[in-house]
C-alpha cells in the first residue's frame, strides 16, 4: 500500500490505531476490493471479534484478516492436525488450501462438527495452524470443475496474489475527477437476445456489465459485442461484472484476457464455476464443428485467475466511485441482479440481467429491494402483449401429458436443454411425477455436461430455494439423484439409448446448436411416434428455432458433408418452465421495486418484444427507452 495517497494513509492509520499491538500486524495489503490485514496472531482477532467490524464502520471499506505466511503451519502438517483434532464423526472428505489468502477449505459431511460448539473447533484450528478454516458441506456429487478451479488457483497462487494486489491499487486509487456525469453505452444485447454487454462510464471509471455472445449468429459482426467502438478502451476498464453463466452473458469474457485485460471479473461463486464449465464446453463444441473460436483454454484459465467472487448482499467497491451489490435474480443458480451506486449518492443503476419474478422448483424469486434506483435496465425476453405464461401447476400438467402421450406409444422424447438451470428444473419435475406415478415410469437419459452442472448445483445449496435447501440440510435427501436417471458418460453408450423404446433424453445444447442433442435428433427425427419438447427460449437463427417453427427437413453439416434429416417428430414448445419473467411478472417486478425508477431501459428481447414492453410501460407513465446497439445514453449530466 503506497503512502503517497491521503485516503490510504487514513485507512492504514485507522487500522493501526484500532488494532491492539499484540496482534502483531506485519502488513496491510490490498486484496482485490478488500483490505487484508496480515497478522502473526490471527487468533486474537478471531477471539475479539468486535475489533474488525468497528474499523469497517469507521473507514467503510471491507477488511479481511489473514495470517502472515511465516507463521502458518505447513499444509501437510495442518491437514494432519485437522484430521487429528476433529472427530471422525464429522466425516471430512477433503482438505484444500488457498495460500493466496491463507484459507484452508474443509469439506465434511457434518460441517457442524468441524465448526464445533460456538465455533470452538474453528478457533482451535486458527490457533494451532494459523490457517483460516472455511467449512463447507461435502456435496453429494463431485464437481470436476470446482476441483480443478481450486487446484489451479492453488498452483498459481503467486500470480493470483499479484492480480488481487493490482486490482486493489486500482480500486482504491484516489479519485481524480469530480462526479458530474454517468453514461451508458450499449455494446450488445439491445433489440436482440444474445451478446449482452453494457458499458457504464463515469468520468472516473469504466465498468462492463456482461460480456456475452450470440449463439444464433454466424457472422462475427453480429456474434460478438461491439468492443470495437472507440468509447470502449480495454486499458481503461476497471471491472467486468457477470450477471450469470449463460453464454449470451459470459461467452465472450475470455476474449478480453486474450487481448490483455488484466483486471477483475466480479460474479457470484456458482456463476464462476458454471461460467468456466460453459466456456470450456463452448470451445469443445466449436472444435467438433470445425469452428475456430475467438479464444482458447488458456484465456479461460486466465479468466478464472482474475475472478473475484461475491455473495448476494455484500457491498463492494469496484472503482473509486462505483459500488456493486449482487441480489438473487431467480433465473439460474448464482444469477444476480446488479445494483451500482455511483459517487456518494450521485446515481443508482439496477441491471436485472435475466430474471424470474415467480416461483420455480430451484430458486427463490428475484429480489426487489434496493435502497435507490434512478435507472432500471430490464430484460424483455417475454415482454410482448401475449407473453403470459400459464400458472406453473398447469405447465407441469401439460408437460406430463405430452410425455405420457409419447411414452404410451413406446416413443422416445428428446428434450434439448441448456445444461444449466432448465436441465435441473426439468429433472426435478420428471422425478416428482414419476414417483407419484402420474408420469409413466421410463429411463431418463442425461447426456452432455448436464451432470457436471448438476454437481455444481449440489455444491452451493445456500443459493437454492429454501425448500430444496431444507431437503439437503435437514432430511439428507439429494433431489438431483434419482433411480430414474441414467448418465451417459461416453458417446459409445448412445447406441443403447437409440435402441431403447419409451424413454426420455435430456441433452445439450438447448437450441440444437451442436452437442449430443444433435446426435439424438438425427436418430429420433424421422420417426413420428417420437417427440421433441422445447422447454427453453430458442434464439432466432438456431436450429432449435427452425424445428420449433415446423420445418420438416434439416440439413446438418458433418465432416464437411451435408446430411439431410427428415423431421417427423411431434414438436412441442412448453415455455412456462422458463427462467425468464413473463410480461406480467416483469410488470409486477417493476411495480414492486422498493424504489421507483425515474427511467427504464429495455434490453435482451427481440425488437418487437422490446417495443411492446415500452408501449405498456409508457401507459403506466414510466419514462422508457429502447436503445439499439452502439448507442450512448446520458443517464445524468
Ligand atoms: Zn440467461
Amino acid at each position: 500500500m503506497s503512502s503517497s495517497n491521503n485516503s490510504h494513509v487514513t485507512i492504514r492509520e485507522a487500522i493501526l490505531e484500532n488494532v491492539p499491538k499484540e496482534v502483531e500486524i506485519s502488513r496491510i495489503e490490498y486484496e482485490g476490493p478488500r483490505i487484508a490485514i496480515y497478522t502473526k496472531r490471527p487468533e486474537i482477532l478471531v477471539e475479539q471479534s468486535y475489533i474488525i467490524p468497528d474499523i469497517v464502520r469507521l473507514i467503510r471499506k471491507r477488511i479481511v484478516v489473514r495470517s502472515d505466511p511465516s507463521v502458518r503451519l505447513s499444509e501437510s502438517e495442518t491437514e494432519r492436525l485437522i484430521y487429528e483434532n476433529v472427530s471422525s464423526d464429522a466425516e471430512i472428505t477433503s482438505v484444500n488450501f488457498d495460500p493466496t489468502i491463507g484459507e484452508v477449505i474443509i469439506e465434511a459431511k457434518k460441517p457442524g462438527i468441524v465448526i464445533g460448539k460456538n465455533g470452538d473447533m474453528l478457533r482451535e484450528i486458527v490457533k494451532s495452524t494459523r490457517w483460516r478454516p472455511r467449512v463447507l458441506r461435502s456435496p453429494p456429487l463431485t464437481s470436476y470443475i470446482i476441483q480443478s478451479i481450486r487446484h489451479y488457483i492453488h498452483s498459481e497462487s503467486k500470480e493470483r496474489e499479484r492480480i488481487l494486489h493490482s486490482t486493489g491499487e486500482r480500486v482504491f486509487r484516489s479519485q481524480v475527477v469530480e462526479n458530474d456525469a454517468v453514461r451508458l453505452i450499449t455494446l450488445g444485447g439491445f433489440q436482440e437476445v444474445g451478446r449482452s454487454a453494457i458499458l457504464i462510464q463515469s468520468k472516473e471509471s469504466n465498468v462492463l456489465l456482461d460480456c456475452g455472445l450470440n449463439p444464433g449468429s454466424k457472422k462475427p459482426i453480429d456474434t460478438y459485442p461491439r468492443l470495437d467502438l472507440s468509447v470502449f478502451r480495454l486499458e481503461d476498464l476497471d471491472a467486468v461484472v457477470i450477471t450469470h453463466a449463460h453464454l449470451d452473458h459470459c461467452g465472450f469474457l475470455p476474449f478480453l484476457f486474450k487481448y490483455g485485460y488484466d483486471g477483475p471479473v466480479y460474479c457470484t461463486e456458482p456463476t464462476a464455476s458454471l461460467t468456466t464449465l460453459l466456456q470450456l464446453d463452448y470451445l469443445d463444441v466449436a472444435q467438433k464443428q470445425g469452428i475456430i473460436p475467438a479464444y482458447d483454454q488458456k484465456d479461460v484459465r486466465s479468466t478464472t485467475l482474475h475472478t473475484i467472487t461475491q455473495n448476494y448482499g455484500v457491498v463492494t467497491d469496484v472503482s473509486p466511485d462505483i459500488r456493486l451489490t449482487f441480489s438473487n435474480a431467480g433465473h439460474i443458480l448464482g444469477s444476480a441482479i446488479l445494483h451500482l451506486h455511483v459517487g456518494e449518492g450521485f446515481y443508482n443503476i439496477v441491471y436485472t440481467g435475466d430474471y424470474k419474478y415467480g416461483p420455480t422448483s430451484l430458486l427463490e424469486p428475484a429480489v426487489t429491494n434496493f435502497p435507490r434506483v434512478e435507472t432500471l435496465i430490464t430484460e424483455s425476453t417475454y415482454g410482448s402483449f401475449n407473453d403470459v405464461m400459464p400458472p406453473r401447476k398447469e405447465v407441469e400438467k401439460w408437460f406430463v401429458s405430452v410425455l405420457n402421450e409419447t411414452l404410451n406409444k413406446r416413443g422416445k422424447v428428446l428434450i434439448p436443454v441448456p445444461a444449466v438451470g432448465r436441465a435441473q428444473e426439468i429433472l426435478m419435475v420428471i422425478d416428482k411425477y414419476m414417483r407419484e406415478k402420474s408420469l409413466m415410469e421410463a429411463p431418463v437419459f442425461i447426456d452432455g455436461m448436464i451432470s457436471e452442472a448438476t454437481a455444481i448445483h449440489t455444491a452451493y445449496p445456500e443459493y437454492l430455494a429454501a425448500s430444496i435447501r431444507d431437503q439437503i440440510f435437514h432430511q439428507g435427501i439429494n433431489p438431483f439423484e434419482s433411480d430414474y436417471f441414467v448418465n451417459i458418460k461416453h458417446s459409445s453408450e448412445r447406441q443403447n439409448v437409440i435402441n431403447e423404446e419409451a424413454c426420455v433424453v435430456l441433452a445439450t445444447s438447448g437450441m440444437l446448436e451442436g452437442g449430443p442433442a444433435i446426435e439424438y435428433f438425427k436418430s429420433f427425427a424421422p420417426n413420428e411416434s417420437n417427440s421433441i419438447v422445447f422447454v427453453s427460449y430458442q434464439i432466432d437463427g438456431t436450429l432449435g428455432r427452425r424445428v420449433r417453427n415446423g420445418i420438416n427437413e434439416v440439413s446438418i453439416i458433418e465432416n464437411g458433408k451435408v446430411n439431410v434429416v427428415k423431421q417427423n417428430m411431434q414438436v412441442h414448445a412448453i415455455e412456462g418452465f422458463s427462467g425468464h419473467s413473463d410480461r406480467k411478472q416483469i410488470f409486477r417486478y417493476i411495480r414492486n421495486l422498493s424504489s421507483k425508477p425515474d427511467r427504464i431501459i429495455i434490453c435482451h428481447g427481440e425488437r418487437s418484444k422490446c417495443f411492446d414492453m415500452a408501449k405498456m410501460l409508457k401507459r403506466s407513465r414510466y419514462e422508457t427507452h429502447v436503445p439499439s446497439n452502439q448507442e450512448m445514453l446520458h443517464l445524468k449530466g
